[in-house]
């Protein structure tokens, strides 16, 4: 019999995280609604005491998250990826210094800068594609917040470098690989200390819960950030950790689907006339396309267009105007989900204006890839 991480990961979403298959017992886990757990009487032997600490609903889901990050430990479940951020602080000593980059998520940055006007950290902001700068920012510092690609801007880091740098200087390095999923990058396995995730977009994938998770192999970190957990509380309901597994079963067909979707449409968008940037890792003109190709085992699903105003327009409403024209991209925010949302991301304050106001940021669904263009092609004229 083969072991469980002999298997291909498509095999092991499947596969993964069920009970062990007994007559007439339920073929899934069943979800478990309950506060707090029987105990032994004495104060031995007693594996779960309170649900703060541990819910048996949490468990499939971290046990196959770990898998496939390949992590020594399960995955440390949160109630949403902002949850499992600002974990991270349990790892940062007071008044340190945290690297991260300029366009990381917006929900991390703003934290980050917060903590820093309270004065708990000090806070370098890098371009995450200059690897020398960036490695020249890591002097000193206590943490490393990595994201590749960044949102909104899809840029590339060569993130084997930078973990490579942060482990010589003894730094702790986190990447956020929400974007990717454990099917196209593995951080731990390029010297990532620590990896979180926004479960809440391709891992849960119906955009119906929010969730979040840190993965180490660290044992000393794995227990800090446990520990994080249980006394700030952010846990995951049983419900919600039900549907994330359930969600995350199909994995593999959802993100291979809107990948191909993703690469049609960014083909067709770069030819437009009334388009200007088109960014998409996998397209030749993205300016590390070669660095995604070595680094991802696919491009994602994200992509972003500048929409050309036409003349006397606003950049604005040249960006509205076109969101409002489609009948398939639903305008929200978020990302990961098996339908397709757009939004003109300097809607939200706090975007840095490096960020062009005609930039519309594309989450592309599993929908058929040939309606997505032609829904598009109209939107345009
Ligand atoms: C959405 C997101 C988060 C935050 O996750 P929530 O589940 O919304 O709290 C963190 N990082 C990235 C890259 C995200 O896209």
């Amino acid at each position: 019999m083969k072991n469980a991480q002999d298997f291909s990961a498509q095999t092991l979403l499947v596969t993964g995280a069920r009970p062990r298959p007994v007559t007439n017992a339920p073929l899934n886990e069943p979800v478990v609604f309950s506060s707090t757990f029987v105990g032994t009487g004495s104060d031995s032997g007693e594996e779960r005491t309170y649900g703060r600490y541990a819910n048996p609903s949490w468990d499939g889901f971290e046990d196959l998250l770990g898998q496939l990050e390949k992590a020594t430990n399960p995955a440390i479940l949160f109630s949403s990826g902002m949850a499992a951020v600002a974990a991270l602080t349990a790892l940062v000593p007071f008044g340190g210094t945290v690297v991260v980059p300029r366009h990381a998520y917006q929900g991390s940055l703003v934290l980050f800068r917060q903590q820093e006007e309270a004065g708990a950290i000090k806070l370098k902001s890098v371009d995450i594609t200059d690897t020398q700068s960036t490695i020249a920012a890591l002097d000193g510092a206590d943490l490393v917040l990595l994201e590749s690609p960044t949102n909104p801007m899809l840029e590339i880091a060569d993130l084997a470098a930078l973990l490579r740098a942060a482990r010589e200087a003894g730094i702790i390095s986190v990447v956020d690989n929400t974007f990717n999923t454990p099917l196209n990058l593995r951080p731990l396995e390029l010297g990532a200390d620590v990896v979180v995730h926004s479960v809440t977009k391709y891992l849960a994938g119906h955009s119906d819960v929010i969730l979040g998770a840190v993965l180490t192999s660290n044992d000393e970190l794995y227990a800090k950030i446990r520990n994080h957990r249980a006394l700030h509380g952010a846990i995951a309901g049983p419900m919600e950790s039900f549907l994330a597994l359930r969600g995350m079963r199909t994995l593999a067909l959802r993100l291979r689907a809107a990948e191909a979707n993703a690469l049609q449409l960014a083909q067709f968008l770069s030819q437009h006339e009334r388009i200007g940037e088109v960014r998409y890792p996998g397209l030749p003109s993205h300016p590390q396309h070669e660095l995604a190709t070595e680094l991802l085992g696919g491009y994602g699903a994200i992509l972003t267009a500048t929409i050309n105003p036409r003349p006397g327009q606003s950049l604005v409403a040249a960006a509205g105007e076109f969101i409002a024209a489609l009948q398939l991209f639903t305008p929200a925010t978020s990302l990961g989900g098996v339908e397709s949302l757009i939004e003109r991301r300097r809607r939200h304050q706090g975007e840095p204006e490096s960020v062009p106001e005609n930039l519309v940021r594309i989450s592309v669904g599993i929908e058929n890839g040939a309606e997505l263009v032609a829904d598009v092609t109209a939107a345009l004229e």
